[in-house]
């Protein structure tokens, strides 16, 4: 009998093929099954178009069959099977799909199928040294053996066969160090991978199965039955009719899939048609997977065609402000070969991205606004990595992110959005005002806040690095600026408590000079305070970079240490500055010691560490002796 050749250019697209398509040898499995469930719907389709009886879709089946003797492993359906010519077509050029002929074709047939590329089946040669396939095209009397080796070509003879259709036998190749191909032989491996890319092909996955289970009768002993087991679920719960599905069902589907021990925080079930084409099924989880905020978290859907899993984590699918959502996307216009560099540009993915993105987050603005504990509960978990997402992209991502963001209002003293805090703001207020420390109880006992508060103004909390970073990118909300309470300026004070302040400060020169000399190296100023009420100092910072922007970015690993302009300011209405004042007329060395001792007071109370420890105590104790005597 004659070899026949492959195509010339077909042998080399076939080496190619195998060595760079699929990273995972395992995926020929998937290729084959999905082969044959095309095969299946193509007669299905017939059937119903030539008005032919005999055919029932219960009648279609998929099975696979391992012989550990042989070394063999089998895939085999009743579909509509291939003549010889389209052996020699289908077969016998690579990357030809007959599939693909066959949609154009017969446009109008179920959308479902799933091959178009015509170069899946060459992947069972990355697990088999040879293949048989034996095909018996519907209504055809005769049948046909196609073989091959691989690379140099393939034989056809004629053979005997009951009933239509294929069966694809695989001579599995001899295990090697790095990969046993054995492991194709055991009905664990085939059932789990059936589980994992095959699980919703919907005609039945059929394997004898090898069971051990209690002998009836008999206490104490096992017998080993083989029963045929149906492999596959079929239906992905996202194809299946939502009236008749429970949250229970999605909850166990999500459990099962995610390995996760909680019920999600919410299910996000959507159905496009149109420009694009696609289910999702989209998880919030109720919790912090335990290593999400780590390196090695990894974002991504899964992604499958028509059913078929192409990727099991793709992670372009999903923006990084969204990485904690869960889920699946099935899109019929996807091809299964495709590769994860050909995926990243595809224009397909980037519109199923893009929407669901908008989807995830009108969701969750939704669900600030109806459900708000249920929202705190999210935040909880991910309002970090929302806050990030708005830091990380240079604010591009400004618009979509800032209305989901929640900080403690300390007028309120519960989380609130920014439209609420501007909604709630006075007429006159000119800005937001936000403090940041490491709790919101610290944030309360800051000295700069007094005067705001008093004024019964709100205050935003940020209690986490990225915060003030954040809202720094932010710069305004709906045409308030965001200003610290430690800023040089908070627009409170009135034209003459702001004249009346100066002029004191005229007054005050030399005190004022005097101690900006004792802490020289420490602030480049000291100045008069409108902010302050009940304290006698506060420390600030003058400029772009707060003292809390300071601390951030000096605890990251950078050779340069960044240094905020430190001002110390005092209250002019306090008994301590009226005693400073006296002070510097009578002993005004004295001055250069409280100077100091305030500085530290200052340091202290904005939740930062002493320079000098030992010296702030010795001068604690200074005073105690001074007035103890
Ligand atoms: P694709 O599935 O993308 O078309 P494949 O390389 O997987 O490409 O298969 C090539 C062609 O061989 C298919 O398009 C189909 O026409 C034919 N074929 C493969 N397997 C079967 C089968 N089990 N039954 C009938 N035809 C098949
Ligand atoms: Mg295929």
């Amino acid at each position: 009998m004659a070899k026949r050749q492959f195509k010339a250019e077909s042998r080399r697209l076939m080496e190619m093929m195998i060595n760079s398509i699929y990273t995972h040898k395992e995926v020929f499995l998937r290729e084959l099954i999905s082969n044959a469930s095309d095969a299946l719907d193509k007669l299905y389709f017939l059937s119903l178009e030539e008005g032919r009886t005999g055919v029932s879709r219960e009648q279609m089946k998929i099975w696979l069959e391992t012989d550990k003797s042989a070394r063999t492993l089998t895939i085999r359906d009743n579909g509509c099977g291939m003549t010889k010519e389209a052996l020699i077509d289908n077969l016998g050029t690579i990357a030809r799909s007959g599939t693909l002929d066959f949609r154009e074709e017969h446009k109008e047939a179920d959308a479902e199928i799933i091959g178009q590329f015509g170069v899946g089946f060459y992947s069972a040669f990355m697990v088999s040294r040879k293949i048989e396939v034996r095909s018996r095209a519907f209504g055809a009397e005769e049948a046909w053996l196609w073989k091959s080796e691989g690379e140099d070509g393939y034989t056809l003879s004629p053979c005997q066969m009951e009933d239509h259709g294929t069966e694809v036998i695989l001579h599995l190749n001899e295990d090697t160090e790095e990969e046993k191909y054995s492991q194709y032989l055991e009905q664990y491996t085939i059932s789990s991978l059936v589980k994992k890319y095959s699980d919703y092909v919907r005609y039945p996955i059929l394997m004898k199965m090898e069971r051990s289970r209690p002998k009836e009768g008999v206490e104490g002993e096992y017998e080993t039955v083989v029963e045929e087991e149906t492999l596959n679920s079929m239906v992905p719960i996202w194809r299946k009719n939502k009236d008749q599905l429970t949250e229970a069902d999605y909850n166990e589907f999500y459990k099962n899939k995610f390995f996760d021990f909680q019920d999600p925080l919410r299910v996000i079930n959507t159905k496009v048609e149109g420009a694009v084409m696609y289910d999702a099924l989209l998880y919030l989880p109720a919790g912090l997977p335990y290593n999400y905020y780590t390196k090695n978290f990894r974002k991504g859907l899964q992604l499958y065609c028509n059913g078929v899993l192409i990727m099991e984590n793709c992670p372009d699918l999903l923006p990084d402000h969204f990485a904690f959502v869960k889920g699946i996307v099935d899109s019929p216009d996807f091809s299964l070969n495709i590769s994860r560099e050909m995926l990243q540009h595809d224009r397909q993915l980037k519109l199923i991205a893009k929407n669901i993105e908008s989807k995830i987050r009108s969701e969750l603005a939704k669900m600030m606004e109806k459900e708000r504990e249920k929202y705190q509960d999210f935040f909880k978990n991910f309002g970090l990595q929302l806050k990030y997402g708005l830091y990380e992209s240079f604010g591009a991502r400004k618009e979509e992110l800032k209305d989901l963001l929640l900080f403690h209002s300390l007028r309120e003293d519960k989380p609130i959005s920014f439209k609420e805090y501007r909604e709630g703001m006075e007429e006159e207020q000119s800005y937001i005002y936000y403090a940041c420390g490491e709790t919101v109880e610290r944030i309360k006992a800051l000295p700069q806040a007094d005067a705001i508060r008093e004024k019964g103004l709100d205050i935003l909390c940020m209690t986490d690095d990225v915060d003030e970073f954040a809202v720094k990118l932010l710069r305004d909300y709906d045409g308030k600026e965001f200003r610290s309470v430690s800023d040089s300026d908070l627009g409170l004070a009135s034209e003459e408590e702001q004249a009346a302040l100066e002029k004191k400060a005229e007054e005050n020169k030399g005190l004022l000079e005097h101690m900006k000399k004792a802490l020289e190296g420490k602030v480049e100023e000291v100045r008069l305070s409108s902010r302050l009420k009940s304290h006698p100092v506060c420390l600030v910072s003058d400029g772009a970079l707060s003292l809390e922007m300071e601390q951030v970015l000096n605890a990251m690993p950078a050779e340069e240490k960044v240094k905020a302009r430190r001002v110390l300011e005092v209250n002019g209405g306090h008994p301590v500055f009226e005693a400073l004042v006296r002070m510097e007329e009578k002993e005004p060395e004295t001055v250069d010691v409280w100077a100091g001792l305030l500085y530290d007071q200052a340091v202290l109370m904005a939740g930062m560490p002493l320079e000098d420890p030992a010296a702030f105590a010795g001068a604690v104790c200074g005073l105690m002796e001074r007035l103890g005597s």
